[in-house]
């Protein structure tokens, strides 16, 4: 019996796999300190034309959102210092979108007493919250 997949987020039929999370959020050899693939065997699940591409944007903007997170570990570093800069010269929209925010800030260490100077910038809640669902419902 040949069984139909559905969308996982209408009752379209599928007809290509999502990555949840977005496969965008886990750098390639070239973008990883150590040139560990981090994209091997990704949670999958089937998604229609337009709830698979729809999103794409999306994931972007939570990709560029976590990297530049002062919480980020290596990895999210990493992953702004490469892939996000080098989307960042191809494509300036986003980049530009969220710097229009930017505010310089002061941080201090809550251990060693020491005073940094950073940007913060004011991400799209709704926005991330909106990825974060879908890729809730996906797993
Ligand atoms: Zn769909």
């Amino acid at each position: 019996m040949n069984i139909k997949k559905t969308c996982y987020m209408c009752s379209l039929p599928a007809t290509s796999l999502e990555h949840a999370p977005p496969k965008c959020l886990f750098p390639t050899a070239r973008d990883t300190e150590n040139g560990i693939n981090l994209r091997k065997n990704l949670i999958t699940v089937p998604s229609c034309d337009e709830h698979n591409s729809a999103k794409s944007k999306d994931d972007e903007y939570l990709l560029y959102s976590l990297s530049l997170s002062i919480t980020s570990n290596n990895t999210g570093l990493n992953l702004f210092l490469t892939k996000v800069q080098r989307a960042a010269q191809r494509k300036p929209a986003l980049a530009i979108e969220l710097f229009s925010t930017s505010v310089p800030v002061s941080l201090q260490n809550t251990q060693t007493k020491e005073i940094a100077e950073a940007h913060a910038i004011t991400v799209n809640g709704a926005r991330i919250d909106k990825v974060l669902a879908q890729c809730a419902r996906a797993l």
